[in-house]
């Protein structure tokens, strides 16, 4: 069948009775198109193993299916199951997991899943999980890329420059660990249930090493998290709070003065080298 016509979609959901949900964000493509440029900029070809999310019916794994080796698709709504087995019943290179990817040990999953194979992750992602699902894709550490279709505003903050409005914590926590790249738009049209929103394909390719040399990770993402707490708080503020009593202000300004940064700076002017610097000197402080 066409996994990406409506009258069919429609004609297979009522056989199966399903009902869409919208907690779990369920938004089925209707243009092929979309899930064709999607597969083609994940990097799925051979010798190469594909973790989605949410496969709902199933027109992205059927992509990815027919450019990778093997897909693994983990899927939460499990009425969607009998679906599912009957639209990849031609493909015996998809494997479909029942399950939460926020609740899934990813590294596990794909070692059990695609050894062998260089692995990359791709799907039309859910949009209320987006930064919990992106964050733990980055983070597992199995992948050579992450493909995702997101909320334009969320691809937007990820890709955005240091010293613009939507650059942030996040923006930084998702180029810390990838390049990331706005590929295109996608409008409500393309969906079932139409979205109120727009949606873009973002590719992450995960970096080798990181963009900068930090000392300490965990303190690192704190400074950067504190710093874009409150968006009106000057640097010297934001990182009081992350301190605590014990660190003056007057010993905060030196700080960040010694990172040739003035001290009512704002978090979003600085770069990935003022935060390491910055957090540099913290480590150092507390040393001493
Ligand atoms: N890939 C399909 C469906 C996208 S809709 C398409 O593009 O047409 C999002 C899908 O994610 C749905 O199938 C939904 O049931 C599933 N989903 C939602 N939350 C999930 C979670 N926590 N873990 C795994 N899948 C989830």
């Amino acid at each position: 069948m066409d996994l990406c016509n409506p009258k069919e979609i429609k004609a297979l959901l009522g056989r199966h009775g399903f009902r869409f949900s919208k907690q779990m964000g369920q938004n089925f493509l209707i243009q092929p198109w979309v899930p064709r440029q999607t597969a083609e900029a994940s990097g799925a070809g051979p010798g190469i193993g594909v973790l989605e999310i949410g496969p709902g019916i199933g027109p992205l794994t059927a992509q990815l299916a027919q450019l990778g080796e093997k897909v693994v698709s983990v899927e939460l709504d499990r009425t969607l199951l009998p679906i599912l087995a009957e639209t990849m019943a031609d493909y015996d290179n998809v494997e479909i997991v029942p399950g939460d990817i926020l609740k899934t040990d990813i590294p596990a999953l794909c070692r059990e899943k695609l050894a062998g194979l260089r692995a990359v992750a791709c799907a039309n992602l859910p949009y209320n999980i987006t930064t919990p699902v992106i964050t733990a894709l980055l983070q597992a550490g199995c992948f050579a890329s992450v493909t995702v279709m997101i909320q334009k505003e969320v691809a937007q903050r990820i890709c955005a420059q240091a010293g613009t409005a939507q650059y942030g914590a996040f923006t930084l926590l998702c180029q810390y660990y990838a390049d990331c790249e706005l590929l295109y738009d996608v409008p409500p049209s393309c969906f079932l249930p139409a979205p109120k929103v727009t949606s873009s394909v973002i590719r992450m390719t995960v970096r080798g090493k990181p963009p900068v040399e930090v000392p300490d990770e965990t303190l690192f993402f704190q400074v950067v998290r504190a710093a874009f707490a409150q968006r009106r708080k000057t640097l010297v503020n934001a990182l009081s709070t992350l301190l605590g009593k014990d660190v003056d202000k007057s010993t905060i300004k030196s700080l960040i003065c010694a990172c040739n940064l003035t001290e009512t700076v704002r978090g979003e002017r600085l770069s990935f080298a003022d935060f390491a610097e910055l957090t540099q000197k913290i480590v150092k402080l507390r040393q001493k």
